[in-house]
């Protein structure tokens, strides 16, 4: 199994490669040359496996001779051993037919936990055996941060940095963050957006002298493993659910396209998905295009959901790249007129080729707290904000939606206490292991929105 770049001009690379690489050297992103296939038969057997040996089996073929069997085995079951739950991902029944996929069992409580305790378990594996280093340099508008440094907090061969938007980020999450004290850990609040400390990030990684420099790698929704990481619970709820027989409907709260593309990753392999619905708040770029075909940037817009205040959706290259037929080159004409112009123009047949498998929907602030305490009152259930828009969205567009439908649940509301008070007018409690977050000392650098200035900073501490 190798690796292709979106953009066409980076080498193909094996697995653990890819895995330390992050973004390709062009500027594109990493997806599979072919996609596995996951046989009806095979689905069947696969039904009756824990998680983290389905884990194992559907992510085996990704990876590859790159790490041996036995070793790769004990790194996913080590990864799924710290979430609280034993199914690790319950599917809770909300409603006749709807279900929801509760993703925030994990330390830092957001379904980012399911992809991050396996990669910083990877990174240790594959550097420590090559005897290299890396600086992981990330951009989060919250959750990512703490569960990569959750994930790489104390590990030998790695130094971290995270970029957060500073002020943009909730007390809980910026706390989740700044209270890790481990050397290699190393908070940084960028006056900006989240778009822009995205922008940073990807700045550094194209810059080819500084990537080499400190051996830059990345830890944020365009690293592949990420994505692997990510289908299996596709798979897990769709077996749960009746495949191969019968489809699921995946409702997905969507950012950067990360999670609900691991949807569109398992369909590619065969799991049968009738369709994926990209529920968006009012940063509404996906919706737009998916309505009608229409990707325009617009400034970032505060929402009770701060993971998803987004415009530029990065792992949306990866769809982009098939529904343009895989032709590299159209896809780094259509990227690079993106950054200039801030629009995204595609063709109308894959357009409709998009259309085929997606839907999307957009759900304002106030309908998302209504939606909260709606779900409070009649199921005694308290859904966080970005759970709240799948919800909303299933629920709204259930009866053009096939069923089973299930809702992505991508973090726990303990994460985000100000939109519970606003809705249900009370703050939910942390669970045990994060009980004191705020009498934990803070630590992080304010910097300002300046590429030359963060690359100091960086090699700085690494040097
Ligand atoms: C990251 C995140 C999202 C968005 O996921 P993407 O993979 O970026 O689309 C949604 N909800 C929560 C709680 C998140 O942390």
């Amino acid at each position: 199994m190798f690796y292709i770049s979106t953009r066409g001009s980076a080498p193909a690379l094996a697995f653990d490669e890819v895995l330390l690489a992050g973004l390709a050297c062009d500027g594109g992103l990493y997806v599979p040359s072919v996609w596995p296939q996951v046989s009806s038969v095979e689905q069947v057997e696969l039904n009756n496996l824990n998680y983290s040996d389905l884990a194992f089996r559907l992510m085996l073929p990704f990876v590859g001779d790159t790490i041996a069997e036995d070793d790769f085995a004990e790194i996913v079951g080590a990864s799924y051993s710290e979430f609280s739950n034993d199914q690790v991902v319950p599917l809770t029944k909300l409603d006749d037919g709807v279900w929801l996929l509760e993703l925030f069992h994990g330390p830092t409580l957001a379904f980012k936990d399911i992809a991050l305790q396996l990669l910083g378990r990877l990174f240790d594996y594959i550097l420590t055996r090559r005897g290299e280093r890396i600086t992981i340099v990330g951009a989060t508008s919250g959750d990512t941060g703490s569960a990569a440094i959750e994930a790489c907090k104390g590990r030998e061969s790695v130094d971290i940095f995270i970029l957060h938007p500073a002020g943009r980020v909730s007390d809980v999450q910026r706390r989740q963050m700044t209270t890790v004290s481990s050397e290699n850990v190393y908070n940084i609040a960028i006056n900006g957006t989240f778009d822009d400390c995205q922008d940073l990030v990807k700045a550094c990684f194209n810059d080819v002298h500084f990537r080499e420099q400190v051996s830059l790698s990345a830890v944020n929704s365009i690293n592949w493993a990420r994505i692997m990481a990510q289908i299996v619970y596709y798979f897990w709820a769709g077996l749960k659910l009746g495949a191969p027989v019968q489809g699921t409907t995946f409702v997905v709260p969507t950012g950067n396209f990360g999670n609900i593309f691991a949807g569109y990753g398992a369909h590619l392999m065969g799991l049968p998905v009738n369709k994926l619905v990209v529920a968006s708040n009012q940063n509404d770029i996906l919706f737009r295009f998916f309505e009608k075909n229409e990707m325009a940037m617009e400034p970032v817009v505060p929402t009770v959901s701060p993971s998803m205040d987004i415009q530029v959706s990065s792992n949306f290259e990866r769809l982009l790249f098939d529904l343009l037929d895989r032709q590299p080159d159209d896809v780094s004409e259509a990227m690079h007129n993106f950054r200039k112009t801030g629009k995204l123009v595609v063709p109308n047949f894959a357009w409709k080729g998009a259309r085929k498998l997606f839907d999307a929907s957009k759900v304002d602030d106030d309908t998302t707290l209504g939606i909260i305490a709606k779900i409070y009152s009649e199921k005694n259930m308290l859904i966080d904000p970005h759970t709240a828009i799948g919800v909303e969205t299933a629920l709204q567009m259930s009866a053009k939606l096939s069923r089973p439908i299930v809702s992505l649940a991508t973090a726990h509301p303990a994460k985000f206490p100000d939109a519970a008070k606003k809705a249900v007018g009370q703050v939910p409690t942390l669970p045990p292991s994060l009980i004191d977050l705020y009498k934990r000392k803070e630590n992080f650098t304010v910097l300002p929105n300046e590429l030359d200035i963060l690359q100091e900073f960086i090699r700085a501490k690494t040097y």
